[in-house]
């Protein structure tokens, strides 16, 4: 039985090493919402909301996601007593449309909390079976198809199994062309578009069908599964949804319609680990690949992620970076780390997260707190 007592929810900024641009925009300082919740037994968890700065990659942004935190996600969690972290999720459905990083970030932090309370890792909780999870790199959008390249070569040198290219209309043949001259055809290269493009540009996306990606992820819009299936017929490269998978519904859309063959969960995006395992669980059954994805997470979200991710019907490369890839100093210790051959390991040896928090660095960087009963 769980019951929460306070949950304190802080705003923190974080910057970057190196800007990360996509088709959306470019970013140098991370807003991140986060949420140390704790039970009428005095047992804490923290959680990462994975809301934006702005509503251009879900319609959710940082700031809407704090305001339904704080007025309606809370308001349901607090007091109530749960027999299972599961049961969550539907309580947070009930009439209460989309807002689904909102409900994430204390959907996942109950999970984080049960798994504390019982003293066994996350990834034991969510069902996970593997040790360590297998981890690629996502390039942000770079000024020329050379830098682009080195970023590449580097990035294949450092042990990652994927190297995933944002593109966009006028950076993409070109320089998803170079990077696999320069890095051969077993290279396992696949491009992210971040809806960039539009049904019309399908003869465009078609040319890359020659340059062997293991997928294209979310060419078209973010909300789209019917003009995907459009275009899926059009390509043999498989489809990858991401934006448009908010549910186990849109999962089974995508499969019934062949908009896409491969789904990339992000936890956050399809409101919390409930809503993952039941994708991952109809994936499972439908043999359609999974793999998670990453939403530039401090290393609480990245804990979140990694536990997932050894779930078994994960079998492609995660966006599961080590903290060095985007953070100086991470919040967390031990600080998450990558193999020389790309695998990061699932902390199995500790309980919740497997990671401790920093919290005299926490409150230094703290811009704002509220503290909710
Ligand atoms: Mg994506």
């Amino acid at each position: 039985m769980i019951r929460l007592e306070q949950i304190t929810l802080r705003e923190i900024r974080l910057p970057l090493r190196e800007p990360f641009r996509t088709s959306f925009g470019s970013v140098s300082e991370r807003r991140i919402a986060l949420l140390e919740l704790r039970d009428t037994d005095g047992v804490t968890a923290w959680s990462e909301g994975v809301a934006l700065d702005a509503p251009n990659y879900s319609a959710e942004a940082l700031d809407t996601a704090w305001f339904a935190m704080t007025e309606w996600v809370a308001p349901r969690v607090l007091g109530r007593e749960f027999t299972h972290p599961r049961d969550v999720y539907p309580v947070l459905e009930q009439d209460f449309r989309g807002n689904w990083m909102a409900k994430a970030a204390i959907e996942m932090g109950m999970w984080v909390l049960e798994a504390t309370r019982q003293g066994i890792p996350l990834a034991t909780l969510l069902g996970g079976t593997r040790s360590e999870v297998a981890t690629g790199i996502s390039l942000g959008i770079q000024l020329t198809p050379e830098a682009l390249v080195e970023k590449a070569r580097a990035a294949v040198a450092q042990g990652y199994r994927k190297v995933k290219i944002k593109i966009e209309p006028g950076r993409d043949v070109a320089y998803v062309r170079a990077v696999r001259e320069a890095l051969g055809p077993d290279a396992p290269l696949m491009a992210d578009a971040n809806n960039a493009y539009l049904l019309s540009d399908a003869d465009r996306l078609a040319e890359l069908d020659d340059l062997g990606l293991l997928m294209i992820e979310q060419p078209l819009a973010w909300d789209d599964i019917v003009q995907h299936a459009s275009l899926q017929k059009r390509l043999r490269t498989p489809i990858c949804l991401d934006e448009s998978i908010t549910s186990v519904d849109k999962a089974r859309d995508m499969v019934t319609l062949d908009a896409g063959r491969i789904i990339n969960i992000k936890p956050g995006r399809v409101g919390g680990f409930a809503s993952s395992l039941a994708i991952h669980e109809y994936c499972l059954a439908q043999q359609v690949p999974v793999w998670c994805g990453g939403m530039l997470e401090s290393g609480i979200g990245r804990a979140c992620n990694v536990a997932l991710a050894s779930l078994p019907g994960f079998t492609k490369p995660g966006d599961l970076s080590p903290s060095a890839r985007y953070w100086a100093r991470d919040i967390v210790t031990p600080e998450w780390t990558m193999s020389s051959d790309g695998m990061v390991r699932v902390p199995l040896d500790r309980p919740g997260l497997g990671v401790t928090v920093d919290t005299d660095f926490v409150d230094t960087l703290t811009v704002r707190q509220v503290v909710l009963r």
